[in-house]
């Protein structure tokens, strides 16, 4: 017994080891992939290997590829650190080793999702009565949030899509603005509605939906069966649709808006940025992440749902065994997945630990530390190419190839990470604000470390 005890411990050591080193530890190391592939290949022996053994071999093969993502000067894509109480709920949730399937398979994890799915909904302004199901990533978010809206309005139309699939069915029509997230159309073609069904619509200039367009775009179309992605957070810009008149839109022809906010829904939980979001409660269904702006651990996202009864006849499977929760869609009800993480202690615990007031902070201190970086990048000579709304900022350095090498040369240097992306045709170095533990001291040196490399 002591064995297991000593082993869960030095686990949990090997993590907080980690965890401590992450400020000082250069947070893009050149990797031999080849080499860390060797070090995990091998035939799979034939004998046991004692647990320790096990864990010490883990961690020797690992360490060299790890990456300091969780670390406060990680600035690529938009990636938060897991809080510690999040963390450690979740070292809990795999010792307690809980299905998270429905209230019989424990009771624990589905009590834990339902408080936490109502603190989320009250953070983001989410209507309570919406049903929250915890998904793996904003991707099986939105393929929730579209299943539901491909049930509704096949639906509306006479058609059960559950029960009779696609073929025959009516057209249905599917609008989302030209700068949509890559994970939408893949949702669509997992749906079966397929690429072709996507209208792209133009955006403005920072990429949000333009509502002349949304609107011609809907009248164009006439009556039928219609779903409209809109987005809060373009992974570029940050920019957030105008969810207010894009929903008002949707809904006099009919259709469901569904909204895709895998970071930039979080703006709702601040007063500073809620104007962001403003009129996201009108949607039908929204998609949000917990492991990229809340700082909870991979992985954890939420697909809500206006009406649980649609979202539950999209996602669910019926079965005699199949209890809910008290008669309410809970657990694998909501998701794609039937066993799976508990990750309701996660979020629960990493909730607990900010409170209101300090996911409030959480989400400002990140928009001014995206602004602090802009305003330095710009005072040493760089061009800040987006309006910085929220956590992202987008800087050119001259021509594509010179912005590449500069973006190769940061991530070579390790004293912080940012990646490169395209927009509106040109190449551009994109940081991302999203960690609870950057501070200004971490901006104005990876800022001081991009003008250096960059001159
Ligand atoms: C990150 C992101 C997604 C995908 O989320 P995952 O958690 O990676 O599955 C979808 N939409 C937007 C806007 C995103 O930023």
């Amino acid at each position: 017994m002591d064995e297991l005890r000593h082993l869960f411990r030095r686990a949990a050591d090997h993590a907080a080891d980690y965890r401590l080193s992450l400020p000082d530890r250069p947070v893009g190391v050149p990797v031999d992939q080849a080499a860390l592939n060797k070090a995990f290949a091998g035939p799979l022996p034939h004998a046991s290997t004692p647990p320790e053994q096990v864990l010490a071999e883990l961690v020797a093969a690992a360490e060299p590829g790890l990456v300091a993502t969780a670390g406060p000067r990680y600035f690529g894509f938009v990636v938060g650190g897991a809080s510690p109480a999040a963390t450690a709920a979740d070292m809990l949730a795999t010792g307690w080793d809980q299905i998270a399937f429905n209230a019989v398979t424990s009771p624990a994890a589905v009590a834990a999702e339902t408080a936490a799915g109502t603190w989320l909904k009250e953070l983001l302004g989410i209507p309570a009565t919406a049903s929250a199901g915890f998904v793996t990533g904003g991707q099986a978010a939105n393929t929730a949030g579209l299943a539901a809206a491909r049930h509704q309005v096949l639906a509306d139309a006479g058609w059960d899509v559950e029960r009779r699939g696609l073929p025959g069915a009516p057209a249905v029509r599917v609008f989302a603005g030209a700068e949509r997230h890559a994970t939408i159309d893949r949702s669509l073609r997992l749906l079966g509605l397929g690429t072709d069904t996507l209208r792209a619509v133009p955006t403005g200039p920072q990429g949000a939906i333009d509502p002349h367009a949304l609107a011609a775009a809907l009248r164009d179309a006439g009556p039928g069966p219609t779903i409209v992605c809109l987005q809060a957070g373009n992974v570029n810009t940050g920019a957030c649709d105008d969810l207010r008149r894009a929903c008002d839109l949707v809904h006099r022809y009919g259709g469901w808006a569904h909204v895709d906010g895998a970071f930039g829904l979080w703006a709702g939980a601040s007063p500073v940025t809620r104007h962001l979001v403003d009129g996201l409660e009108a949607a039908d269904s929204w998609a949000c992440d917990g492991h990229k702006w809340l700082n909870l651990p991979y992985d954890t996202a939420f697909a809500f749902c206006a009406r649980p009864d649609v979202h539950a006849a999209a996602m669910s499977y019926a079965a005699a065994y199949l209890v809910g929760c008290g008669g309410v869609p809970a657990g694998a009800d909501l998701t794609a997945e039937s066993s799976r993480r508990a990750r309701g202690f996660a979020v629960w615990a990493g909730l607990r630990e900010l409170g209101r007031d300090g996911v409030a902070a959480l989400v400002e201190r990140c928009c001014a530390l995206a602004r602090r970086f802009a305003d330095g990048l710009t005072a040493a000579g760089f061009e800040v190419v987006n309006d910085v709304v929220l956590n992202q900022v987008l800087v050119g350095f001259g021509d594509d190839a010179r912005t590449d090498r500069v973006v190769a040369a940061v991530q070579a240097d390790g004293t912080c990470w940012a990646g490169g992306t395209t927009w509106r045709g040109r190449r551009l170095m994109r940081i991302s604000v999203s960690n609870a533990t950057t501070t200004e001291a971490d901006v104005d040196r990876s800022v001081a470390a991009i003008a250096r490399l960059a001159r």
